[in-house]
Order: C-alpha cells, then structure tokens, then sequence
C-alpha cells in the first residue's frame, strides 16, 4: 500500500474556540484507495476533511503536519476534488451546470471555452446524468438534488484530482438516490484510480464500499484499519458499540445489492 499523505498529530483550534475540533490524529491516507471517515456529528469529521484539502476557514489554527507524497503539496479544485453535503449549497445558482463543471477544467487545466463545454459534456455523461447536453444549459434549480449532487461531483472531477474528498455527500438525499449516489462515486474512483476520502456518520454505508475506516470520536481518532477487519474485530468499545447500534451490517448493504 502506498501512502499518499502521512497525517502526524493533526490538530486543529477554530478561531475563538478554547476547545480543539481535532486533536493529535495521525493517520495515513492510503493512495489509490477508499478510505471512509466514521464518527457522530461533531466529532471532527468534516473539519479533518477540510484540514486535508487545506479549505479550513481562516483563523483556524492549525498544528500538526501532512506529508503528501507528492512533489508539491496538492491543491483543492485541482488535485483534490471536494464534494459537499449539500448540492444547492455548493453549486452556484446563477451558472448554468455545464459553465459549473467546465469551470475548473478551464482554469486547472487551461482549456478553451469550447473545450471546457466539451470537457462539461463528457463529465456529465461520466455521471450518469439523462439527456448531459439539455443539462449542460439547465440551472441547478432545474434538477433533482440526486442530479445536482451528480453535477457537483462532475465539477469536482473535471480537472481529473488524484483525490476526491466527499463529505457527506448522501446525507441531503433520500435512501435510494444516496445508494445510487455512492455506486456512483465507487465507479468513478475505480475507472480513474482516485483515491477516495469518504466522511459519514453512517458505519453501515461505509462499510459496504470502503477499503479501510478510521473511526473519530471528540476529536480523536478511536481506531482505523482494513474495513473487514475493524468490523470483525473492532479493537475500541466505542467502535463495537457503533457497529452494534447498526443491525443491518449483517447485511449486504444496498451498494452490493444496487450496484454489482
Ligand atoms: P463533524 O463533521 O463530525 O460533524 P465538525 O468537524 O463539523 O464535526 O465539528 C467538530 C467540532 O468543531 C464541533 O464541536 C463543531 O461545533 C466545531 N466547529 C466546526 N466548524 C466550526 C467553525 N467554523 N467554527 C467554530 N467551531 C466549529
């Protein structure tokens, strides 16, 4: 397993803030790799997820370090795509979806207009979207939440990031476009041979597609490792308790059922 980024003592202090959102997690992001984040609202999901793409807000302070592998550290919007919980929130809704998606590609990557329009249509076919070219010109107003989250996984793909960050990225959907959601992010990291950091509150989500988890509790991480071996033999009371809470992990999760 190559590692892509060694996470050593992260914390991170919010701007007027006594308290620590993360505290002292170490933790290395498998590259290549479908790495879920598990833990309950406020436990430091979202902010270790934004740590990572260096999109903390500022006046965060921030201490610890991060070792990319790469030459340069990456950067957010080209080579980390970030998906947000939210779609309407994300997408802007005065841009049609096809200047959204192009948008990064013609920044990061250079292109043209024309080019960025095309780069939009194949990205939109890429997500499964009906009719991409009608898309291309539509709003995000015009579509379903499942297609506008499929949109904003487009843009956040168009530039081709090695890493994709979803935070929470079925949480606003309903129960069977969220397993669609996932079926799709599970394609898309497998035909680009991304690596996936995958934020849920939900164990049993997870671990229908991830290849590793790491569990945060109070802004700690309680414990991480291969999915199949932390779900049969959780070394933390706390991560036994969680996966005990979810009678459905017996199971196959719908992915299984829905996507393979
Ligand atoms: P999760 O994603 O697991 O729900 P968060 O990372 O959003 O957790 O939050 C961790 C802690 O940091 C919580 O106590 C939350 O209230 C706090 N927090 C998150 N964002 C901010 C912010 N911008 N300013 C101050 N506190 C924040």
């Amino acid at each position: 397993m190559t590692v892509l980024c060694e996470i050593r003592r992260l914390a991170v202090t919010y701007r007027g803030e006594t308290m620590p959102a993360l505290k002292a997690i170490d933790l290395d992001i498998p590259g290549g790799e479908r790495l879920a984040i598990i833990g309950e609202s406020g436990s430091g999901k979202s902010t270790f997820a934004r740590a990572l793409a260096g999109l903390l807000p500022d006046g965060a302070s921030v201490a610890g370090s991060l070792r990319w592998s790469a030459d340069r550290p990456p950067r957010a919007g080209r080579d980390i795509g970030f998906v947000f919980q939210d779609p309407s929130a994300s997408l802007n809704p005065v841009l049609t979806v096809g200047e959204q998606v192009a948008e990064g590609a013609r920044r990061h990557l250079g292109l043209s207009r024309r080019q960025g329009e095309a780069r939009a249509l194949e990205m939109l076919e890429r997500v499964h979207i009906p009719d991409p070219h009608k898309a291309l010109h539509a709003f995000p107003h015009q579509l379903s939440g499942g297609q506008r989250q499929r949109v904003a996984i487009a843009a956040a793909l168009a530039a081709r990031p090695g890493l994709l960050i979803a935070d929470e990225p079925t949480s606003a959907l309903d129960m069977v476009v969220q397993a669609e959601i996932v079926a799709l992010l599970d394609e898309l990291v497998r035909e680009g041979g991304m690596t996936l950091v995958f934020v849920t509150h939900d164990i049993a989500l997870a671990s229908g597609f991830a290849d590793h988890v790491a569990i945060f509790r109070d802004g700690m991480l309680v414990e991480t490792g291969a999915t199949g071996k932390v779900l049969a033999r959780p070394q933390a009371a706390y991560t036994a308790a969680l996966i005990a809470s979810h009678r459905d992990l017996a199971t196959p999760p719908l992915i299984r059922e829905a996507g393979r």
